[in-house]
């Protein structure tokens, strides 16, 4: 596969060496001296890894927890919202569906409702028609969607949540690695290993906001997370690993931060510069083709490039790239379903380069993507 060009970072990205060794290297040991004793051998480097996540968040140590996937970490923040009958929770267009569905599920059981906020004329969420009042007591807010290009607005948002006492829970997922999220306001963060930070899959992290943890109740919690202090007493911790339970792969742990430090160490302005310049090549070629859409919304974009040919269904379209050795995803309409069915689509293209892409390999990708096209 030496000619392979990747555009799968949306997807799940390939690890840098440092990271895979990371990763290895930890099995390696357990298999020599056991779990138990290869972890307390990593105690201090594990244990610093909240503060090299807070470094890449912008936020404070106490504020991270690690989880293993952003699914994870998106359940354990929105179990802990407190939510009764009445009560308002709203969604971008571009909403998840694995976050849809619990949303819906909590709905039923509690009485909230679910809306969806509505999008300006760029696709991307329209702050000015916001319609918020105190029964507002959750935005979900996607920042990047998994089907497209677009970028939603963070801070603006939260200020008018805030003016309401409403939460902001930012799936940061497709954003993460990316775009450097240092200085967005928001509550709660989540996001995940396998995409644009290039760790490990089963890996991701969730941030809450020290003053917003205390107005949550965490429900799935362990004794790690809460201090068995006697038979009939416990005691939460005081940090948000109240919300990480006692178990979790060490070796893939390790990797993530591997990967968080590697991000850090190349330059997350030069990341974000590299994605955003692969993408736009890749997007004017594309534009450029005959019989080719992109499908991208939003004014502000992301490296997430999506498509559709007139000619050939987008899973052909992708069967057809593996064979010519270009990684693509598609994108299928449950993942994204108000944004899909509002804009008739069942299903993109969706490539998405990392910068570890050159702009000759663009060029390259472009090519056989007009070829499998015909
Ligand atoms: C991929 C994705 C998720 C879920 O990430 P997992 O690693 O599968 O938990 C959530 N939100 C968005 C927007 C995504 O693209």
């Amino acid at each position: 596969m030496s000619d392979l060009i990747f555009l799968d970072s949306a997807g799940s990205s390939i690890p840098p060496a440092e990271v895979v060794d990371e990763v290895i290297g930890h099995l390696r040991r357990e298999t020599e001296i056991g779990g138990y004793r290869a972890a307390a051998e990593r105690r201090d480097d594990v244990e610093a890894g909240y503060g090299v996540l807070a470094g890449f968040f912008g936020c404070e140590p106490s504020e991270v927890a690690f989880t293993d996937s952003a699914t994870r970490s998106w359940l354990t923040a929105f179990d802990a919202v407190p939510l009764g009958k009445g009560d308002r929770v709203l969604v971008t267009e571009v909403e998840y569906g694995g976050n849809a569905v619990p949303m819906l599920r909590r709905a039923e059981e509690t009485g909230a409702t679910i809306e969806v906020m509505p999008s300006d004329a760029h696709g991307q969420l329209d702050v000015g028609a916001l319609d918020l009042d105190e029964r507002v007591k959750l935005i979900s807010l996607v920042h990047v969607p998994t089907n497209g290009g677009l970028v939603n607005p963070v801070s603006e948002v939260t200020a008018k949540a805030h003016e309401v006492g409403a939460l902001v829970l930012l799936d940061a997922c497709q954003s993460t690695g990316q775009i450097d999220l240092r200085g967005l306001d928001y509550d709660m963060l989540v996001c995940t290993g396998r995409k644009w930070l290039r760790g490990p899959r089963g890996t991701g992290a969730l941030v809450v906001r020290d003053d917003v943890r205390r107005r949550l109740k965490p429900r799935l919690m362990d004794h790690s997370a809460a201090e068995w202090v006697a038979p009939g007493r416990y005691e939460p911790r005081d940090d948000a690993r109240v919300f990480e339970l006692w178990e979790y792969s060490v070796a893939d742990r390790l990797g993530l931060i591997a990967a968080v430090k590697y991000a850090l160490a190349r330059g997350l302005d030069v990341i974000e510069a590299e994605v955003q310049e692969r993408a736009r090549r890749l997007r004017e070629g594309l534009s450029a083709m005959d019989g080719i859409t992109v499908q991208d919304l939003g004014e502000r974009r992301s490296g997430i490039v999506t498509f559709t040919s007139d000619r050939v269904p987008a899973m052909e379209l992708k069967d057809r790239l593996w064979q010519e050795n270009v990684a693509v995803t598609v994108s299928q309409k449950g993942s994204t379903l108000i944004d899909m069915t509002r804009r008739g689509l069942d299903e993109v293209v969706r490539a998405s380069p990392h910068y570890f892409v050159t702009p000759e390999e663009i060029d390259q990708a472009l090519e056989r993507i007009s070829r499998s096209a015909r």
